[in-house]
């Protein structure tokens, strides 16, 4: 019987610390503040872009919504971007992905101030995370690095295997985990061996992006096992990249899903925020 990693109460605890610390800043004259931009009305977008302005809000963290027609050019979005990169009220400005089709998405990552780039997905944060320097770090693979220290999950030294190499999740991760002094390797689509590089790790991240893919012929006896998927399945419950029942008898440690990795995605948004406050007022 595995662990249970429990990423609902984790992320809970990391709200209540920055809840806590943004109230004693306030009380010394710091305020936070977050622009949120969602570009037409998808509705998975508006849902999180929804829990976002929660989490702020309970936190203590001021929210600016700037909610956008489908028909916005991307000079119009660039110049309200160029607007609050200059807004010294503003620290953190997260632009909703996907953005519509007639926008280029790389532009406007690259449009946000690298210090108010609280997604962590400016080429600049980016490069940060590559050669060992201070930056902001793509929130669902810096969540998982909560999870595992969280969980008292020792890192270094450990087999760690990526599957999936995405910019926003594997790509980060696998960094992550080498800063973390873990051995890692990166598997993707075009790897050959998938199942026995799987069946090697001490520590295996699913980012597949297929449901249920990852059975317990991919996981060694023991290992630590973290699912990055969130799917609805044929029956519309929330599954994962693994097949939980299966794994978990054999793994040490898992998350579920849902309540594992993806609740830790917006406490580590709100963590960015406050980090780029701090950074911004020197406090
Ligand atoms: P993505 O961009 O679709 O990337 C999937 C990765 O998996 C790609 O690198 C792809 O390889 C690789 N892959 C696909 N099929 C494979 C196969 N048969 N064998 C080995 N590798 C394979 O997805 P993503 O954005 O990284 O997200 C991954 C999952 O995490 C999704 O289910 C997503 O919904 C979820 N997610 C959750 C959160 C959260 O907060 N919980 C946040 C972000 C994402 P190639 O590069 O070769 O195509």
């Amino acid at each position: 019987m595995a662990n249970i990693i429990d990423g609902k109460q984790i992320s809970a605890d990391i709200k209540e610390e920055l809840k806590q610390e943004v109230a004693r800043l306030k009380e010394v004259g710091h305020s936070c503040c977050l622009a949120v931009i969602q570009v037409g009305s998808d509705p998975a977008s508006s849902v999180y872009v929804g829990n976002k302005k929660k989490a702020c809000a309970y936190i203590g963290i001021e929210s600016l919504a700037y909610e956008l027609p489908e028909e916005t050019t991307e000079e119009e979005l660039l110049a309200i971007i160029e607007q609050l990169n200059q807004d010294d009220h503003v620290h953190g400005i997260l632009c909703q992905l996907p953005l519509p089709k007639h926008i280029n998405e790389d532009r406007v990552i690259a449009a946000i101030s690298p210090e108010k780039d609280v997604d962590g997905f400016h080429p600049q944060n980016v490069g940060a995370l590559v050669i060992g320097q201070k930056g902001f770090v793509s929130c669902t693979p810096a969540g998982i690095i909560q999870l595992l220290k969280r969980s008292n999950i020792d890192i270094a030294g450990k087999h760690c295997v990526v599957i999936g190499r995405s910019n926003i999740v594997g790509k980060p991760m696998a960094l992550l985990m080498l800063r973390e002094n873990a051995t890692v390797t990166v598997c993707h689509s075009k790897t050959s061996n998938l199942k026995e590089l799987c069946s090697q790790a001490d520590i295996l991240i699913v980012a597949i992006g297929k449901p249920r893919f990852i059975g317990a012929e991919y996981v060694k006896d023991g290992a630590v096992v973290i699912d990055v998927g969130i799917h609805r399945d044929e029956n519309n419950k929330l599954c994962g990249d693994v097949r939980y029942e299966e794994v978990e008898p054999k793994a040490s440690y898992i998350t579920p899903v849902p309540g594992g990795v993806g609740p830790m995605t917006i406490a580590m948004l709100m963590n960015n925020c406050v980090e780029a406050m701090k950074s911004s007022d020197l406090c």
